[in-house]
């Protein structure tokens, strides 16, 4: 099983001159793989990663000599991932999903780039063996970094934490991300090394999961997972930054640049900290996805999570404008909760399964499956007009997700927040915080907005 493993790096002055120089040969090549694939589709002939680097091989010392100044696997790798980027295209062509559009230019782009390399280029090493003030005193001895060695140039970059796993790797790769950059290593790892180096499994049983707005995730067994709202919290200095900026003297329009107007000091340095900013968001949001996803995996075997629809979420179900649903829908980011949810539990062994798309979850009630009708999303409440019951209604959807994996049969397991103890420890240890629905409570209130059907008034 093949495993990414990011490290964050400290380069210098030098090894960081060293990667613009390669981004930049790394998007060069991507550009003009681009070209020569649909040059070579009007000619009729083949076309693979092997073959543009075979054609690129046989004029790049003539015509790109500027190449040669980086690892020869930088273009290969380019073209390796123009390659996947085109039969990404060609596969959802055919399925005719709109998943993938064709592969476009690469930009050229100020705090952003990324190139890879093979796995048998690269080396590690518990010293510098560049740094000259080695020689007279031995530093590093309590092992707490390692240095990695870079093709080509052969000097050695620090690693902020020592590689994990042990296996053969594949390919190393080096992104700049925002004032960050890091390496990351795809390593091949067996079995074993997984079970070795990852938390084990804790419990068994089934949960539904319902991802919504109002709480991120509403689970089968009562709990309800706060949205932690990164972008919400950020807001006010993202924009304070980003106007910020804008004052700045630098070209507005493409005209403006052709006349000649430079950017200014100011205007890179309000950037630097605007992509900062959002550089940290991410990161905070990628944390508590990874926490969040790893508790649920661990504590349940059996997964069910509906077919993600957010057309519908995102426009006028919110109940507010279309700008504001959008903004509430990046801050949830359902789409990467899903993939990773999906990834873990293939890799612990664990089942998930997919609700059909275009099923009736929310308005169904789960006790007796009678569809209340008329229900818009500021219903936060189901009354059930046959049965009586009143539900807090994202719960309900998730208790009709979890029926799907008893394959028909509409029974739930039934479990409540009081028996999920373990769960909630690891939560708590994680800084998750949930909220728990009462189910069966009577809500009679009138600013519970809920929704009374026509036959109960
Ligand atoms: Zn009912």
């Amino acid at each position: 099983m093949y495993i990414h493993h990011r490290i964050e790096i400290k380069p210098n002055q030098k090894q960081i001159t060293y990667f613009r120089r390669s981004f930049g040969i790394a998007r060069f090549t991507y550009n003009w793989g681009i070209d020569m694939w649909e040059q070579l589709t009007k000619e009729g002939k083949h076309r693979s990663a092997i073959e543009l680097t075979k054609i690129f091989n046989g004029i790049k010392a003539e015509q790109y000599p500027f190449v040669l100044k980086v690892s020869k696997s930088v273009p290969e790798y380019a073209f390796r991932h123009l390659q996947k980027a085109y039969l990404n295209y060609f596969k959802s062509l055919k399925a005719g999903d709109g998943k993938y559009g064709k592969p476009t230019k690469k930009k050229k782009r100020d705090r952003f780039g990324s190139f890879s390399f093979k796995g048998d280029q690269w080396l590690l090493s518990w010293t510098n063996k560049t740094s000259k003030a080695l020689e007279s005193k031995p530093h590093n001895l309590d092992h707490k970094h390692q240095y990695l060695r870079l093709p080509k140039e052969h000097t050695y970059v620090k690693m902020m934490e020592p590689l994990r796993f042990t296996g053969k790797v594949v390919s190393v790769t080096i992104l700049q991300h925002s004032d960050k950059f890091y390496a990351i290593f795809c390593v091949n790892i067996t079995e074993e090394e997984y079970q070795r180096t990852h938390k084990s499994t804790v419990g068994d049983g089934t949960l539904g999961i319902d991802l919504g707005v109002h709480s991120l995730m509403a689970l089968s067994n009562g709990l309800l997972v706060k949205n932690p709202k990164i972008l919400e919290k950020m807001e006010k200095h993202i924009i304070h930054l980003q106007r910020k900026s804008e004052r700045c003297v630098h070209p507005h329009s493409k005209r403006q640049h052709k006349k000649g107007v430079q950017k200014s000091k100011n205007y890179i340095k309000a950037c630097a900290r605007y992509s900062k900013l959002l550089r940290r968001s991410w990161s905070i949001r990628d944390d508590f996805d990874q926490k969040l996803t790893t508790c649920l995996v661990r504590h349940y075997s059996d997964i069910a999570l509906e077919t993600l629809n957010v057309e519908p979420m995102s426009k006028d179900n919110i109940g507010k404008n279309k700008h504001q649903g959008n903004k509430l829908n990046r801050d949830a980011a359902w789409n990467t909760l899903k993939t990773l949810i999906v990834n873990k539990a293939k890799r612990m062994g664990r089942k998930t399964t997919q609700v059909p798309a275009f099923t009736k979850t929310s308005s169904v009630c789960s006790l007796c499956g009678y569809e209340v009708e008329g229900l818009t999303v500021r219903n936060r409440i189901l009354h059930c007009p046959n049965c009586g019951q009143s539900i807090e209604r994202d719960y309900n959807a998730a208790l009709n997700i979890e029926k799907y994996l008893g394959m028909g049969s509409s029974e739930t397991s039934g479990s409540k927040p009081a028996d999920c103890g373990a769960l909630l420890s690891d939560f708590k240890k994680n800084r998750i915080v949930t909220t728990q629905v009462e189910p069966g409570r009577k809500y009679t209130r009138r600013s519970d907005k809920s929704f009374m059907p026509a036959l109960l008034v």
